[in-house]
């Protein structure tokens, strides 16, 4: 007797289930899908117990036959004619109308459904076998109600993680649903607790600022580019607000939210600079492309997505996003707070040079500046300062939802400043127009730095020195064999290795504007960002040079300047192309505004 029996469409549709519902998201992600393919210009989600007790999918599109309903949920059913070509499809590719059939096998669920022409009806089902059907009176639309999730499949329930990770895997998919369609009207409850409200009025803005917040959607700036084959839409948020991971850099392709990794380390690229190290943006990229460059040799379950021309996006990208970020001002400037309030020595500590926009638990940037404590306490002593970056703020009853405020722009230039003088031989104090500002004479240099040796790096002839005795290096036979591959990298930063037998290298001449004290950290430390990055391109290398060299060459802190040389270097920072910010990121002015100075000495109210 034979052993080969065909599996039952329940059990096969269970076996399926595990590919395709992972955990609650997936089903979301599908059921509000389906809503979208439906037409729905409504999406209302109702959740219990992060989604293991109840999701619920309400939607105004066009609804259900009755006929049709129960072979929805038999596998490889589905209405949709594909076109494989089509982004949209290939992602759905793999369910091939799997994923009603799927979701109803390891759950139990209800469908309301109605077509405008149509009586409504109503369907139980439990693991996947229809329990009733009957008339019902709903509105034109569907609303499918997934229950007890995975019930017969303990071992995936088991494997759950905590609800609340399940929960924020699930607004994650939601927070990206609603972001590439803000032409839909989303709510989402969790419990009668509401987690997310869009207008759906198409102002991708106003997604942001549902999800993120007002201080947030306040430092949003736009901008869009194109080329021959990609039209760019982004909406950036301006550096003084950053995360601490890159879950909140949203691709849009073609109206699908995606992951890419080049891509989205482009935008971090763009930002770069203006970023503290292990600090991400809040970025919304939204590109339109002809779907043939898509790559549609990519699982299609997964999110990734592969293009055929990726390099040409990725630096219009980059770009993008760094002219746009250049326009933008950013010093940051100190406000007083309109009640004093009481700040213990360690808020104090964190307050003193933050940029923070907003409150705590909205996780902003925080500016760790290396400043000894008493030097902090005498510059901000009075307590009730509290620093916030220089941006108009809008007032809570101008920003509803249906608006949300520009932030003023500010060209990239200095005011004119006087300077008053040094601070603990590190801060100089100057005096302008519209107020006060106090520079990080070491920040200051780094950027000037930064920028000139960027720029000496770029010119294609380097002017050289010889070295009265070359200098010998010693590496490790694993350095050794990839110091081989980075040969052409080190060229460009104007270091040429010359072997000398086993693990030992020769270098003869440097650029004249090397740093000339610890020439040798300094050339084991371009070998060593070499190895490190060799697949990353030369202007990279370059960039990341050029902040290790300024970081090596500038003043510190602690350091007595004259006058002279304090116009100095303002003089030299003026010329820079973004003088408010080091290139780790850091602020290199704070400024006390002329109307804050008179609030503080009571002289306006
Ligand atoms: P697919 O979306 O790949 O076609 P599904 O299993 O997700 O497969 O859905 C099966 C079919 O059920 C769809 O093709 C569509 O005709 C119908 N359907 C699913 N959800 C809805 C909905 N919210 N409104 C109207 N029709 C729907
Ligand atoms: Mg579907």
């Amino acid at each position: 007797m034979g052993i080969i029996r065909e599996l039952s469409e329940q059990l096969a549709n269970r076996i399926a289930a595990g590919e395709v519902v992972e955990r609650p998201a997936s089903v979301v992600k599908e059921l509000v899908e389906n809503a979208i393919d439906a037409g729905a210009t409504k999406v209302d989600v109702d959740l219990q117990e992060a989604g293991i007790r109840l999701i619920k999918v309400r939607d105004n599109g066009h609804g259900f036959h009755e006929e049709d309903a129960a072979r929805a949920f038999l596998r490889h059913a589905t209405s949709k004619i594909r076109d494989e070509h089509d982004l949209f499809r290939i992602r759905t590719l793999g369910f091939r109308g799997e994923a009603l059939a799927s979701i109803a096998s390891v759950s139990h669920v209800s469908l309301k459904s109605k077509r405008a022409d149509e009586d409504g009806f109503e369907m139980t089902l439990e693991g996947g076998v229809v329990t009733a059907t009957n008339p019902a009176a709903t509105n034109v639309g569907t609303e499918i109600a997934v229950s007890q999730l995975f019930f017969n499949t303990p071992a995936r329930l088991k494997y759950l993680k905590t609800s609340a990770t399940e929960l924020a895997s699930i607004t994650d998919t939601l927070n990206r649903l609603a972001l590439s369609h803000p032409e839909i009207r989303f709510t989402v409850f969790h419990e009668e607790k509401e987690l997310l409200r869009t207008n759906g009025n198409g102002d991708l803005k106003q997604v942001m600022l549902a999800i993120y917040g007002r201080q947030v959607a306040a430092q949003i700036v736009t901008a869009s580019s194109k080329t021959n084959d990609y039209m760019l839409s982004a909406h950036l948020v301006r550096p003084e607000v950053t995360r601490s991971n890159k879950q909140y850099v949203t691709l849009i392709l073609n109206g699908r939210s995606i992951k890419n990794f080049a891509l989205t380390q482009s935008v971090l690229e763009g930002y770069h600079t203006l970023l503290p190290i292990g600090r991400y943006p809040i970025a919304v990229l939204e590109v339109k492309m002809d779907p043939m460059l898509i790559d549609v040799n990519v699982h299609p379950t997964k999110r990734e997505v592969r293009l055929s021309k990726e390099k040409e996006l990725c630096q219009l990208i980059r770009e993008t996003v760094q002219l746009t970020l250049r326009e933008q001002c950013l010093i940051p400037s100190v406000k007083q707070e309109p009640k004093p309030k009481h700040v213990t020595p360690s808020e104090q500590s964190k307050l003193d040079f933050s940029m923070e926009s907003q409150p705590k638990q909205a996780d902003t940037l925080e500016w760790n500046y290396p400043i000894p404590r008493e030097r902090k306490e005498s510059l901000t002593s009075p307590s009730q300062w509290n620093p916030a970056p220089l941006v108009h703020e809008p007032e809570p009853e101008m920003l509803q939802q249906e608006q949300v405020e520009e932030p003023v722009r500010q060209s990239e230039r200095l005011p004119a400043l006087d300077v008053i003088g040094q601070l603990h031989s590190s801060y100089i104090i100057c005096g302008a127009e519209d107020g006060m500002y106090v520079m990080d004479q070491h920040a200051a240099q780094e950027r000037i730095k930064y920028e000139l040796f960027y720029e000496q790096l770029g010119r294609p002839e380097k002017e050289y020195q010889l070295l009265l005795i070359p200098l010998t290096l010693e590496f490790t036979q694993e350095e050794t064999l990839a110091i081989e591959e980075v040969l052409p990298l080190l060229a460009d930063a104007g270091i040429t290795l010359e072997p000398f037998g086993g693990n030992t290298f020769l270098v003869r001449e440097i650029p004249t504007w090397y740093p000339q004290h610890d020439l040798e950290g300094t050339i084991r430390d371009l070998v060593e960002m070499a190895i490190q990055q060799r697949s990353i391109d030369i202007a990279k290398y370059r960039e990341e040079v050029s902040i290790l060299m300024a970081c090596k060459r500038s003043i510190k802190a602690n350091h007595p300047l004259n006058m002279e040389m304090m116009r100095q270097l303002i003089d030299d920072l003026s010329r820079t192309t973004s003088p408010f910010t080091c290139p780790h990121g850091r602020p290199i002015l704070v400024k006390w505004s002329t109307y804050e100075l008179e609030k503080l000495f009571k002289r306006v109210m």
